[in-house]
């Protein structure tokens, strides 16, 4: 529930939004066939697959980062009482994510930095909360960073424009009211936030997504938002999402992502993985392969 991982200085604890088999292969990955699904069978299931529902397993979890006196929120999952209607599994939530990031060592008030990989609804959800009759930042002492060019493009509109708008609402009651607090920061590739992460380039998946890299004491790991959503697209490359926007885009920078991940050794924290939530990507017989992370409590 709440993994830590140690990498190097730096102290990464997960926290848990919910986990289940909620989506049919088809609509998640529409690019991948079920042949290539069940030859996979064996690491798949029960933890990424769930065959006799043939659902995939998919995780919202928030990342949390203790760097010196640094307290970093990464993505921040659907949030409580969101109204989202037509999506079941995300309508009106009632978690105890506050609770667990208080017991992780995260107190909304402590907290100093949210960063998020991008603007998508089950990743900024959190950056506001129902209070006093409004949604108000979660994190009242913290500046939010956010892709500059996801924000860009839902303030010009161009989310309404997509066959499938993946912002939503989230734009209105999880990232306009940070914006008319003067709380964010646009961020982009280059960028380093809170002297431990740097931003990079992971767009396709959204327009402006980015990635996040901590170095410490010659260990990495990545946050590689929606990059990923399920380890079938370590082993196949070339699956997108059926979110994401750009599909070329999406595969080039999957494809430079996995190499990376291949050469560097860091710890991929994703999003949407199941258990356990984390791993390696390792490359053997002329591909990759995905390896699970075991926590360290
Ligand atoms: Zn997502």
């Amino acid at each position: 529930m709440l993994d830590t991982y140690q990498v190097g200085d730096v102290r990464i604890t997960r926290i848990h939004e919910y986990s289940g088999p909620t989506h049919d292969p088809k609509f998640l990955l529409p690019d991948m066939t079920p042949e290539q699904l069940a030859a996979q069978r064996d690491w798949m299931a029960p933890d990424h697959w769930v065959p006799a529902m043939n659902k995939l397993v998919l995780t919202v979890q928030l990342w949390l980062v203790h760097a010196g006196d640094q307290i970093i929120v990464v993505d921040t999952g659907v949030g409580n009482g969101k109204p989202r209607e037509g999506m079941a599994r995300m309508n009106r939530l009632n978690t105890l994510v506050l609770e667990w990031l208080e017991a992780a060592g995260a107190p909304a008030d402590k907290v100093t930095h949210v960063v998020n990989t991008h603007l998508h609804m089950d990743h900024v959800g959190w950056n506001t909360r129902w209070l006093d009759n409004r949604w108000t930042p979660t994190f009242p002492n913290a500046r939010y960073y956010l892709p500059k060019d996801d924000f860009l493009f839902c303030m010009e509109g161009k989310n309404h424009e997509q066959p499938l708008d993946v912002f939503g609402a989230a734009i209105e009651d999880s990232v306009k009211p940070l914006a008319d607090q003067a709380m964010i920061e646009l961020i982009s590739p280059g960028d380093e936030i809170a002297g431990c992460m740097v931003v990079e380039d992971a767009s396709g998946h959204s327009p402006g997504q980015v990635a996040f890299r901590v170095h410490s004491r010659g260990e990495q790991a990545l946050f590689c938002g929606d990059v990923f959503h399920n380890p079938m697209q370590i082993v196949y490359p070339d699956i997108n999402s059926g979110y994401c926007i750009w599909a070329d885009k999406a595969r080039q920078t999957r494809r430079a992502m996995l190499e990376d991940l291949a050469q560097s050794g860091a710890l991929l924290l994703p999003v949407h993985f199941g258990q356990p939530y984390a791993g390696y990507v390792r490359r053997e017989q002329g591909g990759y392969q995905f390896e699970a992370a075991g926590s360290q409590s």
